[in-house]
Order: structure tokens, then sequence, then C-alpha cells
């Protein structure tokens, strides 16, 4: 695994993951209606930062002679790996319009990214819901 000078290293591949366990915090927010919805705004950012920008998902970015694409690990849906060309290679990809079938395909191109995904929809949506309470009432 490589970092380059983010020092995410230090804790090792679970410590990448923190994500999930802030995700498993939201769900208990919205399952304890005592937290209050200060907290579930809170912890869907908190999530959704963490899948876009942190989250560790296979880079991805088209690689001549690969079909499958870069398999460097990047940080996060939204990031490509160390290598200068693919960091911003997915928002490139969201910016022009052809290009977004393909991010969407690489959003589920393995278990890992699938989990980020869902992680990311999911706070999202719990996001929306409690900032407009009339969204969960229909
Ligand atoms: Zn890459």
């Amino acid at each position: 695994m490589t970092t380059s000078g983010a020092g995410s290293g230090r804790f090792g591949g679970l410590g990448q993951w923190w994500g999930v366990l802030a995700g498993g915090l939201l769900v208990a927010a919205w399952l304890n209606r005592a937290a209050g919805p200060a907290v579930i705004i809170g912890l869907s950012a908190v999530v959704l930062l963490w899948s876009f920008f942190q989250a560790p998902v296979t880079c991805g970015a088209p690689v001549r002679g690969r079909a499958d694409g870069c398999r460097n690990n990047a940080t996060g849906l939204l990031m490509g790996c160390h290598i200068r060309q693919h960091r911003w290679q997915k928002l490139k990809m969201l910016i022009f319009r052809r290009r977004v079938r393909a991010f969407c395909s690489g959003l589920f191109s393995d278990g890992k990214a699938a989990l980020v995904t869902l992680a990311a929809v999911g706070s999202f949506l719990s996001g929306l819901v409690a900032l407009v309470p009339g969204v969960a009432a229909q």
C-alpha cells in the first residue's frame, strides 16, 4: 500500500474504514430519536466526505492495455491514486458527460467500491431527509 504524504498509512488498512464506523453511528442516531437532526446532519456530512475523499477504493483510471484500469489504491470515490494524471481523473469524468456512464460503472466495480457508494448514497439521503423534514413525511 502506498501513501503519498497524506499520513493515513499509520493506522494500517482498517483505519481507513473509520467512515463505516461513522456510518454505524449515523444509523444509531436514526434509530435513537433523541439524537436530533443536528447530529444526523453532522454525521451524514462526515460519512459523505469520507466516501468522496477518504475511502479506500481502487483507482480505476483508464490505463492503456488494461481493461479494468488502474489497480492502485485511491482515496475516495472522486479521487484517483497517487499518480498525478489519475488524481483528478474521476472528477473529470463527471464533468465530461459522455464519461459519466463509465464513472458510474466504476462505482460498483468491486465490493469495496459498492460499499463506499452505498455509504455515500445513504448518508446523502439521510442528510437530505434530516435537512428537509417534509421529505420524510411523504
Ligand atoms: Zn491510478
